[in-house]
């Protein structure tokens, strides 16, 4: 495991200092569905380094083998090429179930995969978790609030969402994962836990990812125009995704049942956060555009965090500045 972690130094955005091994009496069996994917390989980085033998479900729509490549062949570690909406019989103690596209582009290029995933893929889910008696948390989002009346947003708050707009696919779709999670909950006595998760940044997102990180820092670092959509008012508040997998572990490992929003406080305009990028990356000559706003998006979102945006950023654009020479390099081959 030293050997693994030493390789991973160089690829990995975080040393995950704190992370502990674990007593071999404290190790679990963890499913982790969508474990390919930008959040979930990295909560997989940090439950084998605790030791724990860890299952990784991915049908590969927004993953990548890529993400989790530096575990195969550890023996704790097993990949398993499956699409959720289809039952899965494996066994498990815990399950992370984060498989769901998240990027608006890609939840709303096959809008009825992606109800089929956060439904099917949930009841299945949920399924495993009642026969084998394991712990389950449902990734949901800050999306369940929809374009929000209430700001900040609660959890006790239940949201203002087009049923039947381009982004409901995704919305509703975690809506009733949250419902069938509690619905398992009372009727089989399942026991769940529900994050609501805000919008998260870090490495590994995928370059053509299509939110809103990825964009404006691939456009600084090639000096494009930065794109911003509508005016730029609308506001995010961004979260490094170290913070997010502590958040997740912490959920996880607590008593507490009911949705739990997981996310930084710090809100900034999309205008804002345009700027923030360009002054990061020396020499950017990117302008800022504005443009057509896109249809019911969310104008205000916001939910402690440990990285400060500036840092976790720096830290991204590191990342994408290196994709972009990997891409260069393979184009000029
Ligand atoms: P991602 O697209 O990088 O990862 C999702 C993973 O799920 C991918 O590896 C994908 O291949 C896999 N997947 C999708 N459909 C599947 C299916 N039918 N069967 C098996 N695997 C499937 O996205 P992410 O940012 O890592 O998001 C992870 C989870 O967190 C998602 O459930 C998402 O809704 C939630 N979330 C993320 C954010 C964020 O800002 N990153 C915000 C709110 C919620
Ligand atoms: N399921 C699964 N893996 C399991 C157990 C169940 O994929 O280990 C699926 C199963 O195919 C079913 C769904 O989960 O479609 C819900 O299971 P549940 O036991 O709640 O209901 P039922 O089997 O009665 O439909
Ligand atoms: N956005 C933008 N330019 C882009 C991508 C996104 O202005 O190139 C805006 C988008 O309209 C939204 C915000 O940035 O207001 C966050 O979008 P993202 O797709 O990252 O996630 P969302 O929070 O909407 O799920």
């Amino acid at each position: 495991l030293e050997k693994k972690i030493a390789i991973l130094e160089g690829r990995m955005p975080q040393k995950y200092p704190d992370v502990k091994f674990l007593g071999y009496k404290e190790r679990k069996r963890i499913l982790v569905t969508g474990g390919a994917g930008f959040v979930g390989s990295h909560l997989v980085d940090v439950l084998m380094m605790q030791g724990h033998e860890v299952i990784v479900v991915d049908n590969f729509f927004t993953g990548r083998k890529r993400n989790v490549e530096h575990w195969f062949g550890h023996r704790n570690f097993e990949m398993i090429h499956h699409d959720i909406v289809n039952p899965l019989y494996v066994e498990a103690d815990e399950i992370y179930h984060l498989a769901s596209p998240a990027s608006p582009p890609h939840y709303m290029q096959n809008p009825v995969k992606t109800i089929k995933t956060n439904t099917l893929g949930t009841i299945n889910m949920l399924g495993l978790a009642r026969r084998v008696g394991a712990r389950i948390l449902i990734a949901s989002t800050s999306e369940v609030y929809g374009d929000p009346m209430v700001h900040p947003q609660p959890e006790s708050y239940w949201g203002h969402v087009n049923p039947i707009g381009p982004r409901a696919c995704y919305d509703e779709g975690k809506r009733v994962a949250e419902t069938l999670a509690y619905s398992y909950a009372k009727q089989e006595k399942v026991d769940v836990r529900v994050a609501r998760i805000f919008n998260t940044y870090g490495p590994r997102m995928h370059v053509s990812d299509g939110r809103v990180v990825s964009n404006f820092i691939m456009q600084a670092l090639q000096n494009l125009t930065i794109t911003v959509y509508g005016n730029g008012k609308q506001t995010r508040s961004f979260c490094y995704v170290s913070d997010l997998v502590d958040g997740l572990l912490t959920l996880m490992a607590s008593s507490y049942t009911l949705p739990v929003n997981l996310g930084n406080p710090v809100e900034h305009t999309i205008e804002e956060f345009a700027m923030i990028i360009k002054n990061l990356v020396p020499g950017c000559r990117s302008t800022v555009s504005t443009g057509a706003a896109v249809e019911d998006d969310p104008q205000r979102r916001r939910p402690d965090i440990a990285i400060s945006l500036q840092v976790g950023l720096q830290r991204t654009i590191d990342y994408f500045r290196e994709e972009l020479s990997r891409t260069t390099f393979l184009n000029n081959q």
